[in-house]
């Protein structure tokens, strides 16, 4: 099988993978630094990240039994995945959509049932009940926004699928900062749903590796058996601390990124290309009469490095450039239209 693979490129401008365009706000290493001077090093870490827990729970106004955290949202998908799938179980997933989640289920002996999605890559239910209906898969995977094409499920097809599922809902909300409304609103112990976080984006974080679910009780208590023990290291756990301080920064910050995601999906419609509607901190869009990895290398070559889907099951063509600075979007948006030209 093939491994994860996207471009690591020394170039100027990093428009790839979907990061925050800035490290975190002023006083948030000189904070980290003095909490590492008080860590016991030589001790292992809090198993229960108590801190943490507490401080990601107050930050949605849930209780700490329902946050799970784990390495990056991915290590939070592959703990689902260890705890519910497994050899002779399934999940399903709807094409284009976020690699990951039929990679780590396969990784994990899950059989992964495959729909897809409309030709404008939205979700499209009747495709979903055909096909939780055949595969009753234990995981049904949403990821809202989607990645990587942009589009957020409305309230409405999440309760349907709500409603549809014979096991487990996960909404991957990787990008949910960025989009008008949130699945969070939706879990409660009795509700088959996780929504699963990241401080890789919103909280300028991706050096750290940290994410986490919020679900129900009863679920989080399963995963804290399946996970290692102390899998979330001391310094990672005071990082999370720490950042969830700048709360109102972070929320300003979406704000700008959002607005900036407006001027550049407004420059990029006046180019030669189809742009698919966003609500996370990237733009998909599909270039008329190119060639999509000609394109990609010609932007590279101008020190611009976005991400090159076209090779991608139905995304021939496209591109999925990642919401930057204005500086950085320009630069884009120049070396784009040279290279059209
Ligand atoms: N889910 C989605 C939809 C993503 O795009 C990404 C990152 N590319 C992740 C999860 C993984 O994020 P993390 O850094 O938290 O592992």
């Amino acid at each position: 099988m093939a491994g994860y693979n996207s471009a690591q490129v020394d170039v100027a401008v990093r428009l790839n993978a979907d990061q925050a365009p800035e490290p975190p706000p002023e006083g948030f290493t000189a904070a980290l630094a003095a909490e590492l001077e008080r860590l016991a090093w030589h001790r292992y870490p809090d198993r229960s990240y108590t801190a943490l827990r507490a401080a990601i729970a107050a930050h949605h106004g849930v209780d700490p039994a329902c946050v799970f955290a784990a390495n990056g949202s991915n290590e939070v998908l592959q703990t689902l995945c260890l705890a519910y799938g497994g050899p002779g179980r399934s999940v399903a997933v709807f094409e284009p959509t976020y690699a990951l989640h039929s990679h780590i289920a396969r990784i994990t002996g899950t059989a992964v049932a495959v729909g897809e999605r409309t030709d404008a890559l939205a979700l499209d239910l009747d495709e979903v009940r055909r096909v939780l209906a055949a595969a009753r898969p234990e995981i049904t995977f949403l990821c809202s926004p989607n990645n990587p094409s942009g589009m957020v499920e409305s309230e409405a097809d999440i309760r349907t699928v709500l409603g549809l599922v014979p096991g487990l809902l996960v909404v991957d909300e990787a990008y949910g900062q960025f989009a008008p409304w949130s699945a969070l609103e939706l879990v409660g112990d009795e509700v088959p749903l996780v929504v699963t976080r990241t401080f890789s984006k919103t909280w300028s974080m991706a050096a750290a590796r940290l994410g986490y679910l919020v679900g129900p009780r009863s679920l989080v208590a399963q995963l804290d058996e399946v996970v290692l023990p102390y899998h979330l290291d001391a310094v990672k756990q005071a990082a999370g601390v720490i950042a969830l301080r700048y709360d109102e920064a972070m929320r300003t910050r979406v704000a700008a990124l959002v607005e900036e995601r407006g001027r550049l999906m407004a420059r990029l419609a006046d180019l030669d290309v189809d742009v698919f509607p966003s609500a996370a901190n990237f733009v998909l869009f599909r270039l008329r009469g190119h060639d999509g990895a000609a394109v990609w290398q010609a932007l590279v070559d101008r020190s611009v490095l976005v991400r090159d889907c076209s090779s991608w099951p139905r995304l021939d063509g496209c591109l999925r450039v990642t919401i930057g600075t204005p500086d950085e979007d320009d630069a884009f948006l120049a070396a784009l239209e040279e290279v059209l030209r």
